[in-house]
């Protein structure tokens, strides 16, 4: 866990509006996560497309186009659609949140479902797809994992949309098996859709339902693909002998590869489904009237029972309720109220789920010896009602993480562990993991963060670049270090150890914790004496600037070469500025003649061109100098001197 990457979006706040609690799924296209509706202070799924397709602007246009038509359907059996928006150009889309799991989810426990369970949920995908169908869209993306079957018992047919982008888009491979294993004859040799590709998808997913397998199966999407366009969907009944002919007869209806034979949409092999849903209901209470423990073991769940659990189900239950008509899926009306017995019944199966897993069994058993019609409770005790699926904790704080857990049944214990990458008192995640199926009420342990270890700093100033990496393994060193000019230090060797706000490191320092290193790139090259050019060349070479000042005289340095370096103060990083100035050579002055002139003018002739002036034998009072003449200099005429020499002239006392 330590070592995963957490996701970014978690904790983030989208459209100003929605605060991302934990991620529930990841999907090829987008992550659905749960997400807290700050405006309307409720809970919401929140499905995000993935940041690389936003540059795609025909997918984020489908995305959003598609949201919209979802949330223009409003029927109990779709996922409902709240809103949908971009925030920093990444399309996003808000729906109910729907806590439970997926109809592939329960294929995986239960391998494959009975006559009754079958039609059931069948009736309340086809109510929904009828919807979309009258309103003209076709799903295209008709599969298990679409079908949300939520905590509560409500079935519902999400996912519309990406279906249609996912085509737009280069599927992996497995994602195209995935799909492939519903994809009509039409899609598969003219790639064309309409509402009876989805008709077909559905008859798959009965036959996959009813069977616990695929009808096509093969090593490669090319395999499928060709029995797809080429063979024929075999009846259900051929491989599990218990299903009944009518549903046989629909499967085969649904499915026939010439499109324009089977039902022309959902609403069309609904009311088939209908019409025979009564006689497979009718069909179930026979056998069970019966006696209970005889007729258990001809359900497709080879589970144990007990006599005594059945009596506490049976005198559990007072009275026979009605179930809520949102979950009667085998009529396409909306239900305009939310059915108060429902929670009733709800609590009911939870009961019933706590005591045996097979508890929720029973109850169909026993609402059907009740007379009630359909067995929508089926599922509670042993299916969907009693798996859930542990969702991302992961940098949730204590509280926030036991809530999100406890809502949906699980009892939490928590543990401290120190992990280098989630802060102190946050989830680093449970065990069992995020995303395992489990079952209702299960115990969870919490990770909690602890921070990370603290541990002492190996010394590493001195030592090669490579070295100390090695040394400081326990760390998370930057992949380069800063480069810095040192007079001290050898090239390629470690200056110093800084954290990222450029401070020194401690002794001690969080495991995995964030260091820099400081490496020596040798002294700054010395550049004095060398022509311009050169002198520039290696600077530059060196990484440094070169900035040129005033050329000055030099006794030192002839001219034109560099006679002043000014390095900038340490410490000095690539790029840094050099002050280079030339040298001009020495400063020489032709010295005047001077006999004849009184010693005063001698005096400022001299000094205005640099000279400094000694008289002698003496120098004489001002007045005095205005009349002697010079009779004698100590420099000759003509003579190059240094600005600043001392000239002697004499006078005659
Ligand atoms: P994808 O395009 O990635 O397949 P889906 O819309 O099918 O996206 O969502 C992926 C998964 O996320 C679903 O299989 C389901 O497990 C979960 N999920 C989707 N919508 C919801 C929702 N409204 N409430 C709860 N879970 C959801
Ligand atoms: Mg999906």
């Amino acid at each position: 866990m330590s070592t995963e990457q957490v996701d970014p979006l978690i904790g983030r706040l989208i459209d100003g509006r929605y605060r991302i609690r934990s991620r529930i799924a990841r999907g090829g296209m987008a992550t659905v996560y749960l997400a807290t509706d700050l405006r309307l202070e409720r809970r919401i799924a929140i499905k995000i497309m993935h940041n690389h397709l936003a540059d795609d602007q025909a997918f984020t246009t489908r995305f959003v186009q598609e949201a919209r038509s979802a949330a223009r359907l409003a029927h109990p059996n779709v996922v409902n659609v709240f809103d949908q928006g971009q925030d920093a150009g990444t399309a996003y889309m808000v729906m109910e949140y729907l806590p439970g799991i997926t109809l592939r989810d329960l294929l995986k426990d239960y391998t494959r479902l009975s006559a009754a369970q079958t039609v059931e949920i069948t009736s309340a995908i086809l109510a929904g797809l009828a919807a979309a169908h009258s309103a003209g869209i076709v799903h295209r993306d008709l599969k298990p994992e679409n079908v949300l079957l939520a905590n509560d018992g409500r079935i519902k047919l999400g996912d519309f949309g990406l279906a249609r982008a996912a085509n737009a888009n280069t599927a992996t491979g497995q994602a195209l098996l995935g799909t492939i294993a519903y994809l009509s004859p039409e899609l598969v040799t003219r790639g064309v859709a309409d509402t009876r590709s989805d008709v077909y998808a559905l008859g798959i997913m009965m036959y996959e339902m009813l069977t616990g397998d695929q009808p096509f199966v093969g090593d490669t999407p090319m395999q499928i693909a060709y029995q797809h366009a080429h063979d024929t969907v075999p009846k259900p009944s051929t491989k599990i002998p218990t299903v009944p002919i009518e549903l046989d007869e629909i499967v085969q209806w649904a499915t026939i590869r010439d499109a324009s034979a089977r039902p022309r949409d959902a609403r069309e092999m609904l009311e088939r489904l209908q019409q025979v849903s009564a006689a497979i209901m009718a069909a179930a209470p026979q056998q069970l009237s019966t006696d209970l423990t005889r007729v258990l073991p001809h359900t497709t769940l080879d589970r144990q029972v007990s006599a005594t659990a059945m009596t506490d189900v049976i005198g559990g239950r007072a009275a026979p309720d009605v179930w809520p008509s949102s979950r009667s899926t085998t009529t396409i009306a909306a239900p305009t109220a939310i059915d108060p017995t429902a929670a009733k019944v709800t609590a009911l199966t939870h009961r019933v789920t706590r005591r045996r897993t097979v508890g929720g069994f029973l109850l169909v058993c026993v609402l059907v010896l009740a007379g009630i019609a359909g067995t929508t409770g089926w599922y509670f005790g042993s299916g969907p009602g009693s798996l859930v699926t542990v969702p991302e904790t992961t940098t949730l704080t204590l509280a926030e993480a036991t809530a999100v857990l406890t809502e949906l049944g699980f009892t939490v214990t928590p543990a401290e562990h120190s992990d280098a990458k989630i802060p102190v008192g946050h989830a680093i995640g449970t065990s069992p993991a995020t995303g395992t199926a489990v079952r209702r009420n299960s115990h969870l342990t919490l990770n909690i963060s602890t921070g990370p270890r603290i541990l002492p700093v190996p010394q590493v100033t001195g030592q090669p670049e490579a070295t100390a990496r090695t040394t400081l393994k326990d760390f998370t060193i930057n992949a380069t270090s800063i480069s810095e000019f040192s007079d001290s230090t050898d090239a390629g060797k470690v200056i110093a150890v800084i954290d990222t706000d450029g401070k020194a490191i401690p002794d001690q320092y969080p495991e995995l914790g964030a260091m820099q290193l400081i490496v020596s790139l040798g002294g700054i090259p010395d550049v004095v004496g060398l022509k311009k050019d050169d002198a520039t060349a290696k600077l530059t070479q060196a990484g440094l600037k070169v900035t040129t000042g005033d050329s000055v005289f030099s006794d030192t340095v002839p001219a034109d070469s560099i006679a002043i370096q000014s390095n900038p103060k340490a410490p000095v990083r690539v790029g840094a500025e050099v002050n280079i100035q030339l040298s001009k050579g020495q400063d020489l002055v032709t010295v005047p003649p001077l006999a004849g002139l009184t010693i005063s003018e001698a005096r400022t002739k001299l000094k205005n061109l640099g000279f400094d002036i000694t008289v002698n034998p003496n120098p004489l009072p001002e007045e005095v100098e205005q009349q002697v003449k010079v009779v004698k200099q100590g420099v000759a005429s003509g003579t190059n001197a240094k600005r600043g020499t001392t000239i002697t002239v004499s006078w005659k006392p």
